[in-house]
């Protein structure tokens, strides 16, 4: 109430009505300014003029469009996004549109397809290390009775897995067979390899002639014997600690394998030795073929299989060894020492025989776990060294029947003229 009569004084209202009388001619003003903005005509001194050489254009009243340099496009290119502009989509426009939708939701698919791509392949390397860690390396006292096979390995065996792709998978970890499965692995490789080239290529390069195709073909018995003595043995390896049952069966087929290395192996070189003596030369093919097949049933009779007739087993491949061997001396006396090294690569063949009986020995006296045991659990046990000098011997094997195969085409001759005189004299009489 008090503020009411306080606005009605006549000091107020003075102070009112001019107020108002200021506010009013603040209204005025903005009108007035407006209104000029309005009536003004456009300042044409800060238009951009087009420069042109006709006079007469600058007198016409149409509106003049500036058209831009290439420079002013090249800047205005360079400096940012261009102010969108609507305009009409033309049919080419729009399937252009078109075709990029779809080239953008093709592009999301791939990449979703990779995502999911490299999600799976990640889970399968996830769960294939996973299954590999499936099993632990087993002390030799905790092992089922046929895997007991060397007491000097203490640590480090696998168990029995009673899986085969648990078994192949356990070839990438490093336990008691790791090795004797990679020594043969390795070898088998290489004797698959070697034939391949052996039977592609010409047998000697600088020659004229290559080598007849049944001298080329006696090789097939070492390939096969080495092949399959290798494959044998490494897949008994490899699956020995599946169970009992499936370590006894490819335990036979290993012995099988050795069996046919030995066999394999004399068959070139008595080919090669007694080239010309076809009958000497069939009748030891014959003898050495019959022993092999006795020795392959012998060894794979269930109660030879036990650890304790490894001596047993060893004895009989020696045996067989020394027999096959026994074509030899039969060689020397008929050629002479020196002859014989020329002509029956002899220095190849003791090296062969000191290789193969060496491994016998060490894989037999279970040298070198027996001086150290628990030392040779994972590497440089009998066994492997045994492996080793066996891959070894078929190399130098390889090598000696080649010498003589060799021997044959370029200084002997395919031909052999003595047993041909001898026959025909033998029919004349
Ligand atoms: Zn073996």
């Amino acid at each position: 109430m008090g503020s009411r009569s306080e606005n009605n004084s006549p000091n107020h209202e003075k102070e009112n009505s001019n107020k108002t009388g200021d506010e009013n001619r603040g209204v005025l003003r903005k009108r007035k300014t407006t209104l000029q903005r309005r009536n003004s005509a456009p300042n044409l001194k800060n238009l951009p003029q087009t420069p042109t050489t006709n006079s007469t254009s600058n007198r016409t009243s149409r509106p003049s469009y500036v058209i831009p340099k290439k420079e002013q496009i090249r800047n205005r290119k360079l400096s940012g996004p261009r102010p969108k502009t609507t305009r009409a989509a033309s049919p080419i426009n729009y399937k252009v549109k078109e075709y990029l939708a779809r080239a953008d939701e093709k592009i999301e698919d791939y990449l979703e397809r990779i995502v999911q791509n490299v999600d799976s392949a990640q889970f399968m390397v996830q769960s294939g290390v996973q299954k590999l860690r499936d099993w632990k390396a087993t002390h030799f006292e905790k092992l089922p009775a046929f895997l007991r096979d060397n007491n000097y390995l203490h640590f480090g065996h696998r168990p029995e897995l009673g899986n085969i792709a648990a078994c192949f998978r356990s070839i990438f970890r490093i336990h008691t067979e790791t090795a004797n499965i990679w020594t043969h692995l390795i070898g088998f490789i290489a004797f698959v390899i070697i034939p391949i080239v052996f039977y592609v290529k010409p047998f000697c390069d600088n020659c004229h002639e290559d080598i007849k195709i049944p001298d080329k073909l006696i090789f097939l018995t070492f390939f096969i014997g080495a092949i399959l003595c290798l494959a044998c043995s490494t897949l008994f390896h490899t699956v020995s600690c599946h169970s009992k049952h499936i370590s006894t069966i490819f335990s036979r087929l290993d012995y099988a394998g050795i069996a046919l290395l030995i066999v394999g192996s004399t068959i070139p070189w008595l080919y090669y030795g007694f080239y010309c003596q076809f009958y000497t030369k069939l009748t030891y093919i014959v003898a050495i073929s019959v022993l092999g097949i006795l020795t392959l049933l012998l060894l794979t009779m269930e109660k030879f299989d036990e650890p304790e007739y490894r001596t047993f087993r060893t004895i009989v491949f020696v045996a067989l060894g020394l027999v096959s061997a026994l074509p030899i001396i039969h060689f020397v006396f008929m050629n002479g020492v020196s002859e014989s090294i020329r002509q029956g690569s002899l220095v190849k063949l003791v090296t062969m025989g000191g290789l193969y009986l060496t491994g016998a020995f060490l894989y037999a006296a279970r040298i070198p776990e027996r001086w150290l045991p628990g030392k040779c659990d994972i590497w440089f046990q009998s066994h492997q060294l045994f492996h080793i000098l066996v891959v070894a011997a078929a190399f130098v094997h390889y090598h000696g029947i080649s010498e003589m195969a060799m021997r044959r085409l370029k200084d002997l001759g395919p031909q052999c003229p003595t047993l041909s005189v001898t026959l025909d004299s033998t029919n004349i009489v």
